[in-house]
Formats: C-alpha cells, sequence, structure tokens
C-alpha cells in the first residue's frame, strides 16, 4: 500500500501525551500526509515525579525532534557516586567523558522534558480528558477508539504510548495481558530548594546513590536552585504486592522516612526537611517480554512504556520512547505511509533493541547473586560494594551513547556519514 498525496492522509491516533506520544507527534508532524492526534486520559497535562536524567542517546532524539535548545537547564552529572549510607564509605565514583555532541549529561526537572516537547507539538493536536477504554479492528473502515466520555474515533494507525499500564497493548496482543507484577522496589520522590539542605554535607551538591543493601536515597541537584530526593526501598513483593498499586500518589513524611532509619544522621535530616505533602509514591511494576511490537495487520503500534515494561531498569525510559516515536517516523516517511512495510521496518529496528535489555537484566541479576554467593555470608559493607549503579558506565553504551539516526541509516543501508533525506523520497510524496 502506498500512499500518493491525492489520497486521505494517513490517519494516526497516539493514545498517550508522555513523552513517547508528545515526541512520536512532533515526528510525525514533519512527514507529508499525515494526519495526527493525541488521546490523552488527563484534563491537564503534567509530570509527577521529580527529576529526569539525560544523557547522549536522550540528547541526540531531542535534537533530531528539534527540541534540545528548549531543554536548557539542569545539574551537569559529570560526575556521579555511590556511597554507603551508614557509614559514609564511597565505594564507586565515575567521571564521565566529556561528549563529542557538546551536550553534558544532565539531571533536569520532568517538567523541562515536558514542556520542551510540548511546545513543538502543533496546536489542536492533543485532546485531553480523552481515556481510551475500548479499541476494535474494523476491517476495512479502521480502527474503532471508544474514549470514556462515549466520544468516539476511526483511525488508519493507533500508536499506543499509553505507558505501562496500556490499554492499546492488552486489547491488541491479548496474549500479554495481567502479567504485570510489583517488582518489590517502591520509589519516593520529591524536588526541595537546595538552600533548604546545602547545609548538610558538601557531597549533596553531587549527584549519588547512598545505599544500604535492601535500600537506597538518590540526591542530585536538577538546575534552577533545585534539589531531587529519590529513595527506594525493596520488600519482598511475594508479601506487599497486594497494596500496591500507587503511581505518584502523597505519602507522609513519617512514612518515608519509617525505611531509612539506618541512615547517617545527615541523610535522616535531609529527609525530615521535605515539606509535608511533599512526597510521592510510586510502586514499580515490570512486565516480560513482548514478542512483537505491532499488531492488527501492522495497524496498531507500542512506543515507550508500554512495549516494555522495565519499570526504569535503565533510567532512561523516555528517551527510549523518543526513540521509538523517532523511528516510526522515519519507517512511515521512507515507505510513503504504507503502515505495513513500515511497521514490519520499525519492528526489526526496535525490537530486537528492547530483548537486548531484557537479556542484559537477566544476566545482570545472575550475576549479582552468584557474586553475593561466592561471598558466603555477606557483610553490609560487602552487599553495599555489589550494588553500584554506574549510571550510563558498565559497557551499556549500546543504550547511553546509541544515535538512533546512525541506527537508522544502518538498517536502510546509507552510510552513517550519509546526508541524504534517509532514504528514497517517494514520487508520491
Ligand atoms: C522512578 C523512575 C525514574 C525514571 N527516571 C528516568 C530518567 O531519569 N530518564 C528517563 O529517560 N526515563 C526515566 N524513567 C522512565 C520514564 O519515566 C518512562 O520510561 C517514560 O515516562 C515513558 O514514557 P511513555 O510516554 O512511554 O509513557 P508515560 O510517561 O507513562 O505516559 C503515558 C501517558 O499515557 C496516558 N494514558 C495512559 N492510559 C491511557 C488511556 N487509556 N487513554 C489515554 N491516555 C492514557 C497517561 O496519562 C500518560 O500521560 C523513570 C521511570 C521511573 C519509574
Amino acid at each position: 500500500m502506498t500512499v500518493d498525496i491525492t489520497a486521505a492522509p494517513l490517519k494516526v491516533a497516539i493514545v498517550g501525551g508522555g513523552p513517547g506520544g508528545l515526541a512520536t507527534a512532533i515526528a510525525l508532524q514533519k512527514i507529508p500526509s499525515v494526519e495526527v492526534t493525541i488521546y490523552e486520559q488527563a484534563s491537564v497535562l503534567r509530570e509527577v515525579g521529580a527529576g529526569i536524567s539525560i544523557g547522549a542517546n536522550s540528547w541526540k532524539v531531542l535534537e533530531l525532534l528539534g527540541v534540545a535548545d528548549q531543554v536548557n537547564t539542569g545539574h551537569e552529572t559529570y560526575t556521579v557516586l555511590n556511597l554507603n549510607g551508614r557509614s559514609g564509605e564511597e565505594v564507586h565514583r565515575r567521571e564521565k567523558p566529556h561528549s563529542a555532541t557538546g551536550r553534558p549529561p544532565i539531571r533536569t526537572q520532568r517538567t523541562k522534558l515536558q514542556s520542551a516537547l510540548l511546545s513543538a507539538v502543533r496546536p489542536g493536536t492533543i485532546k485531553l480528558s480523552k481515556k481510551l477504554v475500548k479499541m476494535e479492528d474494523q476491517g476495512a473502515k479502521g480502527i474503532s477508539l471508544t474514549f470514556k466520555d462515549g466520544t468516539s474515533s476511526v483511525v488508519d494507525l493507533v500508536v499506543g504510548a499509553d505507558g505501562i499500564r496500556s490499554v492499546v497493548r492488552d486489547t491488541a496482543f491479548p496474549a500479554y495481558p495481567d502479567t504485570l507484577k510489583f517488582t518489590g522496589t517502591t520509589i519516593w520522590r520529591t524536588l526541595l530548594p537546595w538552600s533548604a539542605v546545602s547545609d548538610l554535607d558538601p557531597r549533596f551538591g553531587t549527584t549519588a546513590w547512598w545505599h544500604t543493601p535492601t535500600t537506597h536515597v538518590y540526591f542530585s541537584p536538577v538546575g534552577e536552585g533545585l534539589w531531587e530526593i529519590a529513595a527506594r526501598a525493596w520488600h519482598d513483593p511475594a508479601v506487599h504486592s497486594a497494596s500496591k498499586v500507587s503511581w505518584g500518589v502523597p505519602v507522609t513524611n513519617e512514612h518515608v522516612e519509617s525505611h531509612f532509619t539506618e541512615y547517617l544522621p545527615q541523610i535522616r535530616e535531609a529527609l525530615a526537611r521535605v515539606s509535608a505533602g511533599g512526597w510521592r509514591e510510586f510502586a514499580a511494576f515490570a512486565g516480560p517480554e513482548i514478542p512483537t511490537l505491532t499488531a492488527w495487520s501492522n495497524r496498531v503500534v507500542l512506543v515507550g512504556d508500554s512495549s516494555h515494561a522495565l519499570s526504569g531498569a535503565f533510567g532512561s525510559g523516555a528517551g527510549f520512547a523518543m526513540e521509538d516515536g523517532w523511528i516510526l517516523a522515519r519507517a512511515l516517511a521512507y515507505y510513503a505511509n504504507d503502515t505495513g512495510r513500515a511497521l514490519s521496518l520499525f519492528n526489526e529496528i526496535r525490537l530486537p533493541y528492547y530483548a537486548r535489555m531484557y537479556e542484559y537484566l537477566a544476566s545482570e541479576a545472575a550475576r549479582r547473586a552468584k557474586k553475593l554467593a561466592d561471598i558466603g555470608d555477606p557483610t553490609f559493607d560487602e552487599r553495599v560494594r555489589g550494588k553500584v549503579i554506574s549510571d550510563g558506565g558498565g559497557g551499556l553504551d549500546w543504550i547511553y551513547q546509541n544515535d538512533i539516526e546512525a541506527v537508522w541509516k544502518t538498517a536502510v543501508g546509507y552510510g552513517p556519514t550519509d546526508t541524504s533525506n534517509f532514504g528514497p523520497i517517494h514520487a508520491s510524496i
């Protein structure tokens, strides 16, 4: 199916207005003969959570989307530390190499990324208060979407950018539903003024993870005089999963602090200085690998968290979601809106990438377990040393230095220095 410009434009519905949905819309807007609408369940687009890391892979796709300069503040994370939260011992220091792109790795506020993306989405593209409740394949007519407010729409292509609890995935990939499981990790996140804690420890000005064997507290400046805490604790999911559905819900200071009583006094004091009502709780869920990213004869495709419920395992999920959106648009442009061929190519490029992440996580879990087993009966400090988070190091350049433009060019047989339009220009567009 090759679409020419005299034909009706390809009607694309993006379900979800997170980083994946917004990036997909921006990328699709740049190609001809595509009509894009984002359907978002929220009545107001707002980001919950606190900070977000932007490294070389995310910068690359933000540049391709034309919004990198809009993400204009943040804290440079060239140095990251791992410390023992009970003794203060520095167990690992990573000094990141300076990037050839000239854009430093940063920790910034999640709202900065969202505003940058929003600024590039064409006005009128986003429809709010549109919670997808039903999706049906109507054959040649298209795919019908029904929203909670009773309205509906029929489109040619549905992009499921509706996050980890994706209705699009659960409808179009029936083998997958109900497989999400609480990982055992609960995260509490907040932002507070740096001035509120700067007297406590000079190391708090450096991005760092402070650990005990089953918890950690992440401290980082995020720019504009703000400072982030993301504190995590692990509980046996077999015992706690029933009560865990929370995502961004307010919790009391006492509740958060009760998980971090073993820490150094200055860390406990930093937690105590969070204003009442400042904490939000996030329970991390994960799901298995999905065998394909496309369904319903290549008229449904998943981008971002909906397709890989990795629970923020690599701290770069927004980057992955944006890369998905950019590749999808490139593939549609390349095949002149032939969704069959474009989505097959998208699947060929992105599915193995996510498969590699699942494989890495499984081997890493096995490696860590073996290391601890080899020690026999590890002490508190030995267990802490086994928990180092390398933030982009550790042989993960294929993620953190990923150049999605080079990936595309390789996939379609173009050389890395080729600056042509990434593929054949079809006469019809
Ligand atoms: C604790 C934590 C820390 C993280 N840190 C980082 C980091 O530092 N860097 C990074 O790059 N990534 C990070 N991530 C991952 C990142 O937040 C996610 O991977 C990213 O938000 C995924 O984007 P998305 O657009 O796929 O989904 P989401 O951001 O989940 O957006 C989905 C959207 O779909 C909407 N939606 C859902 N269901 C429906 C429906 N039925 N109808 C209509 N709309 C619907 C939702 O309201 C939401 O707006 C972190 C994740 C976690 C949990």
